[in-house]
């Protein structure tokens, strides 16, 4: 399970986040939505130690991760990122097992091992000598997942992992994710897919001004939403 607590973070002057509360209960999917500005890339970097926050808590099974080493909690928590955040020097199955070694401190069978093995998950064992750039965007972020899955992480979070996609490339990768989601994985999923948000979450939050507005099941949120601003949102995005 994943508990977000009071989480709070400025930038200068700027209070990005004001005491975000979020409690992913394991094996479900909590998707996060939300006008642009509203702090849910913030929310995740947070989450994932890529800044820290200000005040408030994440809890990992019940125990807390916020004082610990943030390598062991990129261990436990994998990423997905709209740009993918390949080595474009490296090859599909080095950006794999680069952090596998590193991170995980696996030798170097064990790691290429593990690489192939979520490649062939996502249907791309094919492409394992190939540069990044050589490969469409869809398999680009395809290959982010496997790097991300390789760690054998006890949450995933993804933000807006279909964004900068070719738009018959997006289903594909949702599918993926929706996989994922049915197989077990604890996941928050940043997304402007309200399609995704409705048929695959388990619970949507609502985020506008560094606060999660509302939160509730797909049917609540889509159909009887009780915050205006939500209302709102959603009279624009659908
Ligand atoms: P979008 O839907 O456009 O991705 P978002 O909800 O993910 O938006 P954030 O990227 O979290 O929004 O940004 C929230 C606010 O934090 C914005 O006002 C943004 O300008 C500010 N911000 C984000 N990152 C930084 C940073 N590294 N330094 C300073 N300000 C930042
Ligand atoms: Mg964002």
């Amino acid at each position: 399970s994943l508990e977000v607590t009071g989480i709070e973070l400025a930038f200068g002057t700027n209070k990005v986040l004001r005491g975000v509360d979020l409690a992913v209960p394991a094996g479900r999917t909590a998707c996060v939505i939300g006008p642009s500005g509203s702090g849910k890339s913030t929310l995740l970097r947070a989450v994932n130690r890529l800044i820290e926050p200000d005040a408030g808590d994440v809890k990992l099974g019940g125990e807390s991760v916020l004082k610990g080493n943030p390598d062991e909690l990129r261990r436990r928590i994998g990423m997905v990122f709209q740009h993918f955040n390949l080595f474009p020097h490296k090859t599909v199955l080095e950006n794999i097992t680069l952090p596998l070694r590193k991170i995980k401190k696996l030798g170097p069978e064990e790691a290429r091992t593990a690489a192939l093995e979520q490649l062939e998950l996502v249907g791309l064992s094919n492409k394992a000598p190939a540069r990044p750039g050589n490969l469409s965007g869809g398999q680009q972020q395809r290959v982010a997942i496997a790097r991300a899955l390789a760690m054998k992480p006890e949450v995933m979070l993804f933000d807006e992992a279909t964004s900068a996609l070719d738009p018959e490339l997006v289903k594909g990768v949702l599918g993926l994710m929706a996989d994922l989601a049915q197989a077990g994985m604890t996941m928050v999923v940043v997304t402007h897919e309200m399609g995704f948000a409705r048929e695959v979450a388990d619970q949507v939050a609502f985020m506008d001004h560094g606060v999660v507005v509302e939160s509730g099941v797909p049917e609540q949120i889509f159909t009887a939403a009780e915050s205006p601003r939500l209302r709102q949102f959603l009279s624009q995005v659908l």
